[in-house]
């Protein structure tokens, strides 16, 4: 039978309980493997939820990445329950129970502990270092960021357990921190990418007393290490809207933390992301180093065009441009080496594409990043006029059979190279035109 409204509980100071017939979470949008972890956990005696974005994107009606546990059960105590159970984590204790290669994680209840914390565990910054005491669930809401991300579904009855109005948020579409907004962005300046992910994902509001310190705090990121920055750009990557999560971190000013950027690739990147945002709704994957290609392409275009400008031959001139750019922009973001060498071929290839002669095209398309570099150049086409042709060329030399490709690559044999020709007399007058630009 449907419950009235008032079976909602909400005491003087407890929480409020939203029980299962007035919230939409279903059991069976649930993972199976979640489910039993809770139902072992709750019949040994302890209390289990589920908690976080799952909670959070399954009333939205999204489909969570991840199903995370809290409970009162302490480490070990899990452990002895679960024959499938890793513990890591030095800092904080967590339990893995792994289901051949999908991960539960569950979490005992914990504090970020208020005073040890403003005693020993505070930077300079007021960021938080130290983070690991076990607590209460009371405790467990307060550390969490926004409400909407403390919502707690309770194995036991099935029922919405908030402590901060986090339903209320839900129903109004809002991010709202938890507690002071400027002091919770600069215990973890990492917040302030977390609030534009979701505000880009979920498409949801921003309360203004959120908004406020978001739209000012964006120095804190200098002091966050780009390990931990890399991780979230990568969440950001693969969080399927991240053209809109790029507009909004250009609002807030925190593109620029982030990325080496040059407003003047903002459309290039818009296409890309339209496109690869596509992909993500789809189902299928985007690759990181193909948008940090399409990112950087701008300013490491603009460093090569002023290099060659200074008389370093074309090729060089790209080369240096991505040595530089690259160095810049790890200094950021620890992008893995693998990655950044990726970034560098689907660059370079920029240029290789304009040779069309001889064995360099077949050549070419044997490389195993041709595919991104391929799709940049034409991503580049829709905007730059003077590579139309080239990127028509390749597209009917990539559908061609072999044949066809060597009729093709023929004729651009017996074609005069204009290049060539005009090289010696470019050099000596100093070249102001960039030769990415032209085609062969
Ligand atoms: P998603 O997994 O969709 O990216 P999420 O909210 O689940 O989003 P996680 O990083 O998986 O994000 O974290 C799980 C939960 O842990 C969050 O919902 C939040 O309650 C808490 N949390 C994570 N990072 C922070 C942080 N930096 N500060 C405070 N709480 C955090
Ligand atoms: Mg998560």
């Amino acid at each position: 039978m449907q419950k009235t409204k008032t079976s909602q509980k909400k005491n003087k100071t407890g929480p409020l309980i939203v029980p299962r017939a007035e919230h939409t979470i279903s059991r069976s949008a649930i993972s199976r493997q979640a489910l039993q972890v809770m139902y072992k956990l709750h019949e040994a005696g302890f209390n289990a939820y589920l908690v976080g974005g799952c909670v959070r994107d399954l009333l939205l009606g999204q489909r969570p990445k991840d199903f995370d546990i809290a409970t009162n059960a302490r480490p070990e105590e899990i452990r002895r329950l679960f024959r499938n159970c890793r513990l890591i984590g030095k800092r904080f204790r967590l339990a893995h129970i792994l289901f051949g290669r999908d991960i539960i994680e569950v979490a005992t209840f914990r504090t970020h502990h208020e005073n040890a914390a403003e005693q020993h565990g505070k930077s300079h910054q007021g960021m938080i270092v130290r983070d690991n005491v076990y607590g209460t669930i009371e405790d467990d809401v307060m550390r969490r960021d926004f409400r909407i991300n403390a919502l707690y579904y309770n194995i036991a009855d099935y029922s919405i357990v908030d402590y901060v109005g986090g339903m209320q948020d839900i129903k109004d579409k809002t991010l709202h921190m938890i507690g002071d907004p400027t002091q919770r962005f600069h215990e973890d300046p990492v917040r302030l990418l977390r609030a534009v992910r979701f505000l880009g994902k979920l498409n949801i509001q921003i309360t203004p007393e959120t908004e406020g310190p978001l739209m000012k705090l964006s120095h804190l990121l200098d002091h966050v290490s780009p390990a931990r920055l890399f991780q979230e750009v990568l969440k950001i990557f693969q969080g399927g809207a991240t053209l809109t999560t790029i507009h909004l971190l250009e609002k807030y000013h925190l593109i620029k933390k982030l990325f080496i950027y040059s407003p003047a690739g903002k459309t290039l990147l818009d296409l890309a992301l339209t496109s690869t945002d596509q992909r993500i709704r789809e189902g299928k994957t985007v690759s990181p180093a193909f948008l940090f290609a399409v990112i950087l392409w701008q300013p490491v275009f603009e460093k090569a065009t002023w290099l060659e400008a200074e008389g370093t031959p074309a090729y060089l001139a790209m080369e240096q441009a991505l040595q530089q750019i690259i160095k810049q922009q790890t200094e950021r973001l620890t992008i893995p080496r693998l990655m950044q060498l990726s970034i560098r071929e689907i660059c370079l290839m920029q240029h290789r594409f304009t040779y069309r002669r001889g064995g360099h095209p077949h050549r070419l398309l044997e490389h195993p990043r041709f595919r991104a570099g391929y799709d940049l150049l034409l991503l580049r086409a829709q905007i730059e006029a003077p590579i139309q042709e080239l990127a028509a060329w390749w597209q009917t030399f990539y559908a061609a059979s072999f044949e066809q490709r060597e009729k093709m690559v023929q004729e651009m044999n017996q074609k005069p190279s204009s290049n060539k020709n005009n090289r010696k007399r470019k050099s000596r007058k100093r070249r102001t035109k960039s030769k990415l630009t032209q085609t062969e």
